[in-house]
């Protein structure tokens, strides 16, 4: 019922949108000239990734480099980086503390129980059955479902949907929490990987049975024709290398440098080797192929209906989480990613027309330099170690030691109000005892409490904002840890990102719109207002209570090539 209101209001609002929409567009470019919009999520994108390696890129990244209009400096603004909260922030326009989307998973209070955050048991997911006799059916899985339910705003696919139902959107990643919200609540499909098949899987929410270009993408086996491949590099020149700042990591005895297996020595495809696929660049030129298959099947950008085609390109997150942001393996995804994009372009271009093609690409998040590269080079940064772990082990026995011994926490940082109430204790004050307890630990910066972001404050700092922003009234904890700056939460190996740092939050965002000449933006804008740019851009009229602005007036002054402060 929420959902049809909002979208009644949408209706409502729509005129006056779509008229300052189209005044913006006036003398060179029409909307309803584009046929297909491209949505493409890079996870794990730092914004440097575009511009360090942009020498070595001579195919889809570099015509969105050369075409598009680069916003250099684009943050998300809220605190928790995490890939479905960096998602729905894009697809949306809202933040996670509105999108619901405050994480990959948080704790239901309700349930008592961990929420995915796109599960859904009520959607059953659409398992391909492949037989051997050529055709294959489909079954439902139960043991987990997935939906855009725990999504609680619109994104731009359902805003396109509203106001031209005949138009189409698909989304598809690797992963289920990038797919899902990209393509929003109205999504024709949205596809992800099922590691335990290698297939590319949906669920019962967005059809009862695969479409027979689905079962014949199946049949294919895709994943397995890459069974007995290795992961090798292409071939750069060892001097590229070091100008993009390339350095192959010191791993020590127990792991490979490239090129890499797929799995273990195993004689059939196995799991193993699935989840080595998943987090191999193959996985990135798999999904294009079911891109192609969808455009052709589905016609995408045939007629003068806009459609949208989400794209979520997972593995550069798998990868850089292993070998970080300078190793030749994230070089490699992205040189790859480049040349399957361009490929797919070049398709598109045939088919439906470069002029009628509009790109929006953006990162989910960034990610941390591996501490040990930064180390090397100056910055003081730090791994978690014993002491930090073994802080954060003994905070609930310390506030045994202040209030007495009860499950203060039900999970994380989630405070037990059953507990607090049993000990006539103030929630504010437990809050407080533990913010105390944390900060000792090492690497704690500050502990933001909930009474502390829910108070009305005139602090304008700008962390505060941040972790507001990542803050819903009944799915967040209690508390929040920020770490130091460069201290990783993260041991033995490897690197992520979920800290509101400029390595974390700074990401690429580029649009291309036939028409709109390339530029580059250097004003500070917001991840939330890729959404509402493009959908102005496209005449598609937005909610009017996004978090996001619509920054294509900074666009205007189209084919001046100088650039703004
Ligand atoms: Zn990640």
């Amino acid at each position: 019922m929420l959902l049809r209101n909002r979208l009644g209001a949408i209706a409502a609002i729509a005129v006056i949108l779509s008229a300052s929409a189209f005044t913006l567009a006036e003398t060179r470019y029409e909307p309803k000239d584009t046929r297909l919009l491209l949505f493409i999520a890079l996870d794990q994108a730092r914004y440097d990734y575009l511009e360090r390696f942009r020498p070595a890129f001579s195919g889809g990244l570099k015509t969105i480099l050369d075409k598009g209009v680069a916003f250099s400096d684009a943050h998300h603004d809220h605190a928790k980086t995490a890939t479905a909260a960096g998602h729905a922030t894009l697809a949306s326009g809202s933040y996670p503390g509105h999108s619901g989307i405050i994480a990959n998973e948080w704790f239901d209070r309700d349930s008592k129980k961990r929420m995915y955050s796109f599960r859904d048991s009520s959607q059953p997911l659409l398992t391909p059955n492949s037989t051997s006799g050529g055709s294959s059916s489909s079954s439902t899985s139960s043991s987990s479902g997935r939906s855009p339910k725990n999504l609680l705003r619109t994104t731009l696919g359902d805003w396109l949907k509203e106001t031209s139902p005949q138009s189409k959107v698909f989304s598809m990643s690797g992963k289920d929490r990038a797919a899902i919200p990209m393509g929003g609540k109205s999504a024709d499909a949205a596809y992800w990987y099922d590691g335990r098949t290698g297939q590319l899987i949906t669920s019962r929410y967005y059809m009862r049975e695969y479409p027979s270009y689905m079962k014949e993408f199946h049949e294919r086996k895709i994943a397995d024709s890459y069974f007995g491949k290795a992961w090798k590099p292409l071939s750069v020149e060892a001097e590229m290398y070091e100008k993009m700042g390339i350095q192959p990591l010191d791993r020590g005895v127990f792991l490979w440098d490239l090129p890499h297996p797929l799995g273990g020595a195993s004689f059939t495809p196995s799991t193993g080797f699935y989840s080595a696929f998943y987090r191999s660049p193959y996985m990135d030129a798999y999904l294009i192929e079911l891109a192609r298959t969808i455009v052709a099947h589905e016609s995408l950008g045939k007629d003068s209906h806009l459609d949208i085609l989400a794209l979520g390109f997972s593995v550069l997150d798998l990868v850089g989480h292993d070998y970080g942001p300078n190793s030749p393996e994230v070089l490699d995804v992205l040189l790859r990613l480049d040349r399957n994009l361009g490929d797919f372009l070049e398709e598109l271009d045939e088919a439906i027309g470069m002029e009628h093609i509009a790109i929006a690409l953006g990162g989910d998040h960034g990610v941390m330099i591996i501490p040990e590269v930064l180390q090397a080079t100056g910055v003081e940064a730090k791994r978690f170690a014993t002491d930090d772990v073994v802080c954060y082990q003994q905070a609930e026995s310390k506030l045994d030691d202040r209030f007495g011994e009860e499950d203060w926490l039900m999970r994380d940082l989630y405070l037990d109000y059953e507990a607090i109430g049993k000990r006539n204790l103030r929630r504010r004050d437990v809050e407080d005892a533990l913010a105390e307890i944390l900060s000792q630990c090492p690497s704690v910066k500050k502990v933001w409490t909930r009474t502390e972001l829910e108070s009305p404050t005139s602090s304008s700092d700008p962390f505060r904002n941040m972790y507001l922003h990542s803050f819903h009234p009944e799915r967040s904890a209690d508390l929040f840890v920020q770490l130091e700056k460069y201290h990783l939460n993260r041991l033995f190996e490897g690197t992520s990102h979920g800290s509101p740092y400029d390595y974390d939050s700074h990401v690429p965002m580029m649009i291309v719109v036939p028409g709109v000449e390339a530029r580059g933006i250097s004003q500070r804008v917001q991840t939330v207002d890729l959404a509402p740019t493009i959908a102005a851009l496209l005449g598609i009229p937005t909610p009017d209570d996004l978090d996001g602005v619509d920054r294509s007036g900074l666009m205007e002054n189209r084919g001046k090539t100088t650039p703004t402060n």
